[in-house]
C-alpha cells in the first residue's frame, strides 16, 4: 500500500470568487488506505472531495486519479466517476425509481453491462449492505440509514478503484449511524480505499490509516488517528478537538 498512490493532489487550488477555499493542497492517498478528513465547518472538505470526481473544477494544481490527470468530460469523465465512488450527506438516490434499478443503472449506462448480469450484482450487493429485501421499494419507503446503504452499494456496482464520503451519518437520526459504519467498517476491512469526511471520531481512531485536519482551506495535521488524538500538534486541532471529544 505504501507507495502505490491512487490519488494524488499537487499544489491544489480553488477559489470560490474571491473566496480561497482549497489552498495548496498537496494530499496523497495510497492504495488500500483509509483516510479520514476532519475540520471546522467551511474549512474545504466539501470541496476537496467533489474536486476528485470534478464535480468543482480547480484553478490550478494538478489531481491525478491512478496515475491519470482528471478528463474533463463526455465518456471518460463519466468513467472516472464511476472509479470514484461518491457518498453524500443526503442520499441522493433517484425518487421515481426503486431500489434496484437505482443500483443497477450506471451499471448499464456507464459500465456497459446487460440488465439481467447489473440485476443481479445488484442484488448482491444489496444483500451485502444489509437491504435486500428492499430491492422493490422507492427510496421514500426506506429509512435514512437504509437509504445511505442503497447509495453506497449503487456506488460499489460501478467497481470503484476508491470511495469518497462526505458526512454520510450527518443527515442520519443517532439509531441508524452505527448500520451505516458498520458497512464502511467492512469495506475498510476489505481493502477499499476510502477517503471519509466525518465527525465520528470513533470511526476515525477504529478504521482510518491517517487523520487529515483541515482549515481555513489548508490541510494543517495529516497523521495517524492515535498521533492526532492523542498529541494533536496546531493549535487548530486542539481548539476542534477540545470542542467535539
Ligand atoms: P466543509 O465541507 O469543510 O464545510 P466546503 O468545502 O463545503 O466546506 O466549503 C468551503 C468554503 O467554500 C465555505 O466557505 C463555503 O461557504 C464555500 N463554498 C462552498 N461551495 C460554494 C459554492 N458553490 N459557491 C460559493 N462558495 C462556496
Ligand atoms: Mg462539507
Amino acid at each position: 500500500m505504501a507507495g502505490d498512490p491512487l490519488i494524488e493532489l499537487r499544489a491544489v487550488n480553488k477559489y470560490f470568487g474571491d473566496l480561497h477555499v482549497l489552498q495548496d493542497i498537496d494530499l496523497t492517498v495510497d492504495r488500500g488506505e483509509v483516510v479520514v478528513v476532519i475540520g471546522p465547518s467551511g474549512s474545504g472538505k466539501s470541496t476537496l472531495c467533489r474536486a476528485i470526481n470534478r464535480l468543482e473544477t480547480i484553478q490550478s494544481g494538478t489531481i491525478l486519479v491512478d496515475g491519470q490527470p482528471l478528463p474533463e468530460e463526455g465518456k471518460a469523465l463519466a468513467r472516472l466517476r464511476a472509479d470514484v465512488g461518491m457518498v453524500f450527506q443526503s442520499f441522493n438516490l433517484f425518487a421515481h425509481k426503486t431500489v434496484l434499478q437505482n443500483v443497477s443503472l450506471g451499471q448499464v449506462k456507464v459500465r456497459g453491462r446487460k440488465k439481467e448480469e447489473a440485476d443481479r450484482r445488484s442484488h448482491e450487493l444489496l444483500d451485502r449492505v444489509g437491504v435486500a429485501n428492499q430491492a422493490d421499494k422507492y427510496p421514500a419507503q426506506l429509512s435514512g440509514g437504509q437509504q445511505q446503504r442503497v447509495a453506497i452499494a449503487r456506488a460499489l456496482a460501478m467497481e470503484p478503484k476508491v470511495m469518497l464520503f462526505d458526512e454520510p451519518t450527518s443527515a442520519l437520526d443517532p439509531e441508524m449511524i452505527n448500520e451505516v459504519l458498520e458497512v464502511m467498517r467492512q469495506l475498510a476491512a476489505d481493502g477499499m480505499t476510502m477517503i471519509v469526511v466525518t465527525h465520528e471520531m470513533g470511526f476515525a481512531r477504529s478504521a482510518a490509516n491517517r487523520v487529515v485536519f483541515m482549515a481555513d482551506g489548508r490541510i494543517v495535521e495529516d497523521r495517524t488517528p492515535d498521533e492526532f488524538f492523542t498529541r494533536p500538534e496546531s493549535d487548530r486541532a486542539k481548539d476542534f478537538l477540545s470542542k467535539i471529544l
